[in-house]
C-alpha cells in the first residue's frame, strides 16, 4: 500500500512517514503543491495525506486537483489544519477527514482510525496459520488471503500445524508471531481440528490466547456450541462466503493486536516500577517483593542461597569532591557491572543510596564469598568516569537444611558490611547466621 503525505514542516513529515510505515505503507512525501501534482500524476494511491499551509500555496487547492484528477477520484484524503473550525462538510473541495492538529500523539491516533475506517477493503495485514486438508479449497482461500495481504503458512493436517505451534515460541507483538489460527475441523488424517484447537489454549504463555477461526462442512448447533466451548472465537460453515471470512479475520487481528499492546504496556509499566532508573538494577521493592518468594522456594527445593550486601566506600567523598553528576556515572557505571556479573535467576538490586543487594540462588556461602571476592577486585578496577572505587561487602547464607528468613539473612549481609568498613574496607566478610549482630555506631 501507499501513501502521498504532503506536509510542511519536517518534522510532522518525518512524524507522518512513520505513522503511516507502522501502519504498513510506503511513503511517498512533499512539500508543495507543484510536488505533489506531479506525484499524483504518476502514481495511484491508496491514501492522501495534505496539510492545509503548503509552500507554494492552499492544501485545498492540491485537493481540489486530485477530487478531478481520474487517477485519485476515489483514493481517501485526508486534510491535517490547525483550524479547529474545518470539518469535511465545510471544506470547498472533498476531503474524507480532517485532523486538527493538537499533539504528535493525537495526530497518530488519529490517522490509526482513519486508515482503518477508510482502508477496510484493502488494509489487512497479519500471520495467519492455516490448516486445510481439501486442495481445492486451501487454494481458493489460500489465494484470496495472500491476495490481501496476510503472510499464510499452510499445513494439510493439523499435526504439523501443532508441530509448527509448538516450535514457535514467539507471540503477542512480536513480528514474526501469528495472530491467527484457521482450521477445518473435520480433518481425515492425523489430529483432529478441535485436537488442535484443545492444544493451542492448553499453551500457558500467549500463544495460548490466539484467536481461532473453526470452519466445518457441518453447521449443527451443537457442534458450534462444543466448539466455542473448546475455545474457538469463530466459527464459518462452508461454503464459505470470501467477505465474510476478511471481517471477522480483519476484527479478530484487530482486536488481538489492541488486546498485545495492552499487554506491552502492562510488561512495561511492571518494568519500571520494578527497576531502578539510574543503574538497570531491580529496585528496594522489587527486593521486598520478591526476596520471600526467592527463599522459600530454596528452602522448599533444598538449595542454598546466599546475598551479598555491597556498600561502596566513602562515595560521599565522591560527591563532595567531584558532584553529584560524577556520583551518579559512578553509580550507573557500578549498577552495569553488577548487572553484568551475576547468573540470569539472580537478583541484583540497588537497595539504596550506594548500596546494593544482590540475591544469589542455589549458590552456598563459599562460592558467595568467591564471586563478592570477584566483584570486589571487579568495581576495584572499574575507573568509572576516572576514579578509584572499592566497595565493602557482606555475605550471608542459608545452607540447606537451614530455616532463615529474608530479615535474617539481609541482618548478616549487612553486619558483614559493617564489619568489612570497620576492619578498614575494600574487602568480603562473610557473616553466619547464628552470629551476634554488633552495635554499628563505631564505624567511621
Ligand atoms: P562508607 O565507606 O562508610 O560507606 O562511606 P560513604 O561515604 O560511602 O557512606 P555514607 O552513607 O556516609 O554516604 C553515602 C553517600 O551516598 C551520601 C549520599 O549523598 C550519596 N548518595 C546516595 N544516593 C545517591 C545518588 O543517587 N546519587 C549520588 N550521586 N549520590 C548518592
Ligand atoms: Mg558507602
Ligand atoms: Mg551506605
Amino acid at each position: 500500500m501507499r501513501a502521498l503525505i504532503i506536509e510542511n514542516n519536517p518534522s510532522h513529515r518525518e512524524m507522518l512517514e512513520h505513522t503511516f510505515a507502522e501502519q504498513g505503507f510506503t511513503n511517498d512525501t512533499g512539500d508543495s503543491i507543484e510536488n505533489a501534482r506531479s506525484l499524483v500524476d504518476d502514481t495511484d494511491y491508496d491514501i492522501i495525506c495534505v496539510n492545509q499551509e503548503l509552500k507554494d500555496g492552499p492544501g485545498e487547492s492540491f485537493v481540489e486537483y486530485c477530487n478531478q484528477h481520474s487517477r485519485q477520484k476515489k483514493t481517501p484524503i485526508l486534510f491535517l489544519t490547525e483550524n479547529p473550525d474545518i470539518s469535511p462538510g465545510n471544506l470547498p473541495v472533498k476531503v474524507d477527514g480532517v485532523i486538527h492538529e493538537l499533539n504528535l500523539q493525537q495526530i497518530q491516533d488519529q490517522i490509526v482510525r482513519f486508515v482503518d475506517l477508510n482502508l477496510d477493503s484493502v488494509f489487512f495485514e497479519g500471520r495467519i496459520l492455516f490448516v486445510e486438508d481439501d486442495d481445492e479449497v486451501a487454494s481458493v482461500i489460500l489465494t484470496q488471503l495472500e491476495e490481501t495481504g496476510y503472510q499464510v503458512t499452510h499445513f494439510k493436517t493439523a499435526d504439523e500445524a501443532w508441530l509448527e505451534f509448538d516450535k514457535v515460541k514467539i507471540y503477542g507483538s512480536h513480528a514474526e508471531a501469528y495472530d491467527l489460527v484457521i482450521t477445518e475441523i473435520n480433518l481425515q488424517s492425523g489430529m483432529n481440528g478441535d485436537d488442535l484447537v484443545k492444544g493451542i489454549r492448553s499453551f500457558e504463555d500467549g500463544r495460548g490466547f490466539i484467536p481461532i477461526i473453526a470452519i466445518t462442512e457441518y453447521n449443527d448447533d451443537q457442534r458450534r456450541i462444543s466448539l466455542y466451548h473448546q475455545g474457538v472465537n469463530d466459527f464459518l460453515p462452508k461454503p464459505i462466503l470470501h467477505e465474510e471470512l476478511l471481517v471477522r479475520i480483519h476484527n479478530l487481528i484487530t482486536n488481538k493486536r489492541l488486546l498485545d499492546k495492552v499487554h506491552d504496556i502492562r510488561r512495561e509499566l511492571f518494568a519500571m516500577a520494578t527497576t531502578d532508573k539510574l543503574t538497570g538494577c531491580h529496585n528496594r521493592h522489587s527486593l521486598m517483593e520478591f526476596s520471600d518468594k526467592f527463599i522459600s522456594q530454596a528452602l522448599r527445593h533444598k538449595y542454598p542461597i546466599s546475598m551479598l550486601v555491597i556498600d561502596l566506600d566513602h562515595f560521599k567523598a565522591v560527591n563532595d569532591t567531584h558532584g553529584h553528576a560524577v556520583g551518579d556515572i559512578v553509580l550507573e557505571l557500578t549498577g552495569g557491572l553488577l548487572n553484568r556479573s551475576f547468573r540470569d535467576g539472580d537478583l541484583v538490586t540497588r537497595y539504596g543510596g550506594e548500596e546494593f543487594v544482590v540475591l544469589l540462588t542455589h549458590c552456598d556461602g563459599k562460592h558467595a564469598m568467591e564471586k563478592a571476592d570477584e566483584v570486589r577486585e571487579a568495581i576495584e578496577n572499574l575507573n568509572p568516569n576516572g576514579l578509584k572505587i572499592t566497595t565493602s561487602i557482606g555475605v550471608a547464607s542459608i545452607e540447606v537444611g537451614c530455616e532463615q528468613d529474608f530479615e535474617a539473612l539481609f541482618h548478616a549481609g549487612d553486619e558483614g558490611v559493617y564489619q568489612a568498613k570497620k576492619n578498614g574496607r575494600n574487602q568480603v566478610v562473610f557473616v553466619g547466621m547464628e552470629q551476634k549482630i554488633s552495635d554499628k555506631s563505631e564505624v567511621s
